[in-house]
């Protein structure tokens, strides 16, 4: 590690720029949508995988690229109550619309930002991504009068065909930002969209390009590689973004630019929510690690303990028939062990009984009687509360 750390600092030795407390870079303040993002308090809704670009560089998995899916966080939202739980679950203090474009389904999009705008109130932040593909004066009006605060562009780099759309978003009250990815390749386009944008914009975002392992990407085909093998990042790309934030300081204008680093996205962004949603869903008898994981005893039903396949088990079981059968043999535990309500938990979604470790170690013969696997678990706090460790007791 600390091999690493060195190799890092003598790569940045000739930057002017200092890294901030979240591992980015900026000159001048955060954007206001990166200042709640950076602390973990923004949801991320995924508002459909439709697009109408295919940059070779995109990070959109391949279960979502070009599927009208919803996300918000992990939780797949079918409903404007799952958006609504899972900001309960985050306790989200803002939202960042983001896809795919959702610009492709202005709908949808406008419903949801009136909705957490509705329930939260109107300093319930939201910032939204889209590329400059689909705008038109119409569409951003309605976006505006739904009540969005921040509208960020992912400019082509490739082509200028759309970038005078980004003109239209100046004629309305709300921040405007560009987001670049910093292709090593492509250091002269890069600058001449900051010569392009000019003073047209609130703020620019360079982001520090990752190799996603989907088939929209095409990075690794074209030779580019990670800076090492603890990182996605793109070799030379952080690099490039310093570089570009050397240029900008010099300009006759004031330019706010935030250098977005993969640690900062990966690391700390994500370990600041996981943390705060690890203290908001936590059970009682949960214990939170300082990751914000949760540690748990689970009792599972033997056709539906985790292992090969168990995520199409889980969607495949009767779900009904088998809740019934838990929310029964709880009932008699209960009774049992003298358990309250807050001692033990039917877990609707994975079919299973939750409780604390030590009582599950305490009564585990208790529990062999029902036929029960039993295991102490370290799981997300995510909604699909995905497993890291499972021991089998
Ligand atoms: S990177 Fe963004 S704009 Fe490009 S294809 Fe992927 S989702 Fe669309």
């Amino acid at each position: 590690m600390l091999s690493e750390y060195l190799k890092e600092v003598s790569n940045l030795a000739f930057i002017m720029i200092a890294q901030n407390q979240y591992h980015s870079f900026n000159l001048g303040e955060l954007p206001s949508g990166c200042r709640y993002c950076v602390k973990g308090e923004k949801l991320v809704l995924f508002v459909t995988g439709l697009c109408p670009r295919r940059c070779y560089f995109c990070p959109v998995s391949d279960a979502k690229f070009d599927q009208d899916v919803t996300f918000a966080n992990e939780r797949k939202v079918e409903k404007e109550e799952d958006l609504l739980e899972e900001a309960k679950a985050m306790n989200a203090f803002g939202a960042g619309f983001t896809g795919g474009d959702p610009l492709t389904k202005i709908e949808r999009t406008i419903q949801y930002i009136r909705k957490l705008k509705e329930s939260y109130g109107s300093e319930f932040h939201i910032h939204l991504y889209t590329s400059l593909n689909l705008v038109t004066r119409e569409k951003l009006q309605r976006l505006c009068n739904a009540g969005l605060d921040e509208i960020r562009f992912h400019f082509d780099l490739d082509s200028t065909l759309f970038w005078k759309n980004l003109e239209i978003a100046q004629e309305f009250p709300w921040k405007t930002g560009v987001e670049l990815p910093l292709l090593p390749s492509k250091k002269k386009e890069l600058k001449e969209v900051i010569d392009f944008i000019g003073r047209k914009v609130d703020f620019l975002v360079l982001n520090e390009l990752e190799i996603a392992d989907n088939s929209q990407s095409k990075l690794c085909e074209m030779g580019f590689e990670t800076k090492d093998t603890l990182s996605y990042a793109v070799k030379g790309s952080l690099e490039v973004g310093l570089g570009l934030l050397e240029y900008i300081k010099k300009l006759p204008w004031k330019l706010p630019a935030h250098l977005c680093t993969a640690k900062l996205k990966d690391g700390i962004q994500l370990t600041n929510r996981l943390q705060r949603e690890g203290k908001n869903v936590k059970k009682k008898f949960d214990v939170v690690t300082p990751e914000g994981m949760l540690i748990r005893g689970a009792l599972y039903l033997p056709e539906l303990a985790p292992g090969f396949s168990y995520r199409k088990k889980l969607a495949e079981a009767p779900k009904e028939k088998l809740l019934s059968q838990l929310f029964d043999i709880q009932s008699k535990i209960k009774r049992e062990l003298s358990f309250t309500d807050e001692d033990f938990f039917v877990d609707q979604n994975k079919i299973r009984l939750l409780l604390s470790a030590k009582n599950l170690r305490k009564y585990h013969a208790t529990f062999k009687k029902y036929h029960f696997l039993l295991a102490i678990v370290k799981e997300y706090p995510t909604a699909d509360q995905l497993e890291i460790e499972v021991d089998f007791v």
